[in-house]
């Protein structure tokens, strides 16, 4: 057997500075510092960072009054931020950039008057955070047929933004759906679908065109990674998501000379490694990776000693 990581894989801009700003802040304050829902959605790297002393937390109010308190990646409403300042917690905010950009959209959207749908998982912190930047009402759809069954005041003053980490065809399709119904709409100039997610998503679906299965290393509660997986099945292959190496099934191997990998924009390398460390026992005496785009997106940090 051989195994072929793709490239580019794991790890992306957003994720990376999530990370880099709790450990500065771990450095720069005493620990505890406490973290609003999972920084990314992977247990890998909460555990380790729980581990150095942050404290993740799920409400508000389970942060000491005047504690030092981190956003997640996905971003958060301004009602949440606004509590936040009102407790006199110090935050910092690790939000990606990238869903700034689309929580700055929403707002422009609504102060133009427009009803704002959301393409993309209702319930994701990242589509709660977009949801939470405007007064007027909200409307988030995932499907075509959710398109369809819209209901909204004035059709004809609607606009709409996405989730970053969506599969790129399939919000397609519910764009395609959006333009049809509402033939007025405004959205993103191409739509919020974030680089990163766009380069592993092609990735795969080229990866997946030399392989025989495809594992996806990743959170089952990822959004970018369950994107990834699906792109695997849409291109006609078997394709698991695996947390981590113990969950390496044997029974999929059957018959397979070639099996892909990939991993999500949360999932760290040193578990990728450990995947291909099993795949290695379970007889892959080939490892290799596919030439892909190099990524060089670096987004900077913020001063984490000035919080307030
Ligand atoms: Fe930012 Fe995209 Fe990474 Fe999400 S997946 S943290 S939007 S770069």
């Amino acid at each position: 057997m051989r195994a072929i990581l793709a490239q580019p894989r794991g790890f992306c801009a957003g994720v990376i500075r999530a990370i880099e700003i709790v450990e500065r802040a771990l450095e720069v304050h005493e620990a505890p510092v406490y973290v609003l829902h999972e920084i990314v959605h992977n247990r890998h790297v909460v555990d380790e960072l729980q581990s150095k002393g942050a404290v993740f937390v799920e409400e508000l109010d389970d942060v000491p009054a005047g504690a030092v308190t981190i956003f997640s990646a996905h971003g958060v409403g301004r009602e949440l931020a606004g509590q936040a300042a009102d407790r006199g917690l110090q935050v910092i905010d690790a939000t990606c950039p990238l869903v700034s950009k689309v929580h700055s959209q929403a707002r422009r959207f609504d102060r133009d008057g427009r009803t704002l749908i959301i393409v993309g998982h209702s319930g994701h912190p990242e589509v709660e955070g977009h949801r939470g930047q405007v007064d007027g009402p909200v409307h988030v759809v995932g499907t075509v047929q959710e398109v369809e069954d819209l209901v909204v005041d004035e059709p004809g003053r609607v606009a709409y933004v996405t989730q970053t980490t969506l599969s790129i065809e399939d919000t397609r399709a519910v764009i395609d759906a959006l333009e049809a119904r509402f033939p007025d709409i405004r959205g993103p100039e191409l739509d919020d679908i974030c680089y990163a997610t766009q380069n592993r998503q092609i990735a795969v679906r080229e990866l997946a065109r030399d392989v025989d299965v495809l594992l996806i290393v990743g959170a089952r509660n990822s959004s970018n990674s369950n994107r990834l997986r699906e792109v695997g099945e849409q291109s006609g292959i078997p394709s698991y998501l695996v947390e981590h190496a113990g969950e390496v099934d044997t029974t999929w191997f059957g018959g397979v000379q070639r099996i892909g990998v990939s991993a999500g924009a949360s999932a760290p390398e040193s578990v990728v490694q450990e995947v291909v460390q099993r795949l290695r026992e379970l007889g892959a005496s080939h490892v290799s990776e596919m030439d892909g785009l190099r990524e060089t997106t670096v987004f900077s940090l913020p001063d984490v000693a000035a919080v307030g």
